[in-house]
């Protein structure tokens, strides 16, 4: 015996969080977070987070090269768990080295091979070997590929044939007309519907058991929307990628103390996807909980600043989306140029964070450039072209060759973050030095890996402002 209970965890992947509708929850069992937030907006650093508790700033697990400098949750469950992955996104294969510390490890091309395997498995868990398992499935993710076309028919019969998927276009969204863009999303919310009911069906096996902690989410959200450029994952962090379901099930032994803790922090605060595995392990009885960068939802109180990072992917204004040492997957032969070149005019990946509160949120966007032999004013105005580029309206701040971009929104007002409230009468740099964030945010613009970075007053006291474009 190991004192622990059975676990499952439930990885939708590339599902939005407005995507869900009510069909996971159960009265009594379920409950639902209100606002939880990813660490990475895409899943090899998301699951990464997940699975370790680490933010994604810190295990910059971005790439396959190069090893996972931080340890698996799961490493830490009792001796006699038995511990299986079933993963269905190429990217999660052993290469992501998240295997780790997991008995068995299985990745599925087939859609429905891991719900399937998940059910057997659930079916055969034995009081004396508690299990921990992990079913992630791409239905959602994968909309753009034909089998977005099946799910839509099955959504839609009397629209049948009136998918559109885009295939390799999934980046850009490119040579697209508005209907095409319209069924895209229709084609989206029809995988999400698919995926929703594969995961409830699982689901239903281990609460009629009542012997599972579960726990379902989502790695990151999706872009839907071409006229904002905000179109597919990775390299940004907008709402609609950060913001992802997360839904706990919990059976009726569950103390109504600590069930009741749950729900009233799930209902008040921003929770990150770090926070999951150790809140799934407390409310499954492992004891100690590990201690990392992601709390026990059950028992931390208050207001908390979720951190997430991109440092492979950024997107800019025309949905060009950066791609630094990829395989440039999906990208056309002019696309692959661009991607070359932008490169090669910076000395590292770029950096994409974002602070999140319940009411407000600071994205930056930082970039370092390669240093040239031509004179600074060369080097200047190579930066302020590529501030020019980048989504939304930044406000720049220029030091040495670093350029640093600052979009602050107020999410009560402004849930969509079209308002960068540092833009136009916002004053820029000026109002972010008073803000809440000064005490809290540090700036990359060492340029060592790994090394310590600017606390913002200090930054901002030495940078150049740059007019809003
Ligand atoms: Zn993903």
């Amino acid at each position: 015996m190991t004192g622990a209970t059975n676990m499952l965890v439930i990885v939708l992947d590339a599902l939005r969080e407005d995507a869900v509708g009510a069909s996971l929850e159960e009265p009594g069992r379920c409950v639902r977070a209100e606002t939880c937030v990813a660490t990475a907006p895409w899943t090899l650093p998301s699951c990464t987070s997940l699975l370790t508790g680490v933010d994604a700033g810190v295990h910059r697990h971005f790439w396959h090269s190069g090893d996972l400098a931080v340890p698996g949750l799961v490493e830490a469950l009792p001796r006699g768990m038995r511990k299986v992955g079933l993963v269905n996104n190429t990217v999660l294969q052993p290469s992501s080295q998240l295997d780790a510390g997991f008995d068995k490890w299985r990745y599925f091309a087939d859609h429905a091979r891991p719900f399937e395997r998940a059910a057997s498995l659930i079916r055969r868990a034995r009081r004396r070997t508690p299990l921990f398992l992990l079913l992630h499935s791409n239905i959602s993710h994968d909309y753009y590929k034909p089998s977005g076309g099946v799910y839509f028919d099955e959504a839609f019969p009397d629209n049948a044939g009136g998918a559109c998927t885009l295939g390799g276009r999934v980046i850009r969204w490119n040579r697209t007309t508005p209907e095409q863009r319209a069924a895209v999303v229709e084609t989206y919310r029809a995988s999400a519907r698919k995926v929703v009911a594969c995961a409830r069906e699982v689901l239903e096996l281990a609460r009629a058991r009542d012997d599972f902690v579960s726990v379902v989410l989502s790695d990151h959200g999706e872009g839907l929307d071409y006229d904002d450029a905000r179109v597919h994952h990775g390299g940004r962090l907008h709402d609609d990628l950060l913001r992802v379901p997360l839904y706990f099930d919990l059976p009726s032994g569950t103390p109504a103390r600590q069930s009741a803790d749950l729900a009233a922090r799930l209902a008040s605060a921003p929770v990150a996807t770090t926070d999951v595995l150790p809140t799934l392990f407390a409310l499954a009885g492992v004891d100690p909980v590990p201690h990392v960068d992601g709390r026990r939802m059950d028992t931390a109180p208050g207001e908390r600043t979720v951190v997430s990072e991109d440092r492979r992917y950024l997107y800019l204004k025309d949905r060009f989306r950066l791609n630094v040492r990829g395989r440039d997957t999906h990208m056309s032969p002019e696309d692959r140029e661009q991607n070359q070149r932008l490169q090669e005019q910076l000395a590292g990946p770029p950096l994409v964070r974002s602070y999140r509160s319940s009411r407000a949120k600071l994205i930056m966007t930082c970039l370092h450039l390669r240093p040239t032999a031509g004179p600074p004013s060369e080097a200047r105005r190579g930066l302020v072209e590529f501030g020019e580029r980048l989504l939304g309206s930044p406000t720049l701040a220029l030091y040495g060759d670093h350029l640093v971009a600052f979009e602050w929104y107020d999410l009560g007002a402004d849930p969509g973050e079209h308002d960068n409230l540092l833009a136009g009468a916002g004053a820029g740099v000026r109002a972010l030095a008073q803000s809440e964030w000064a005490p809290s945010v540090t700036v990359p613009v060492d340029g060592r890996a790994g090394g310590a970075e600017m606390d913002l007053t200090t930054f901002l006291e030495g940078a150049e402002a740059v007019s809003s474009p």
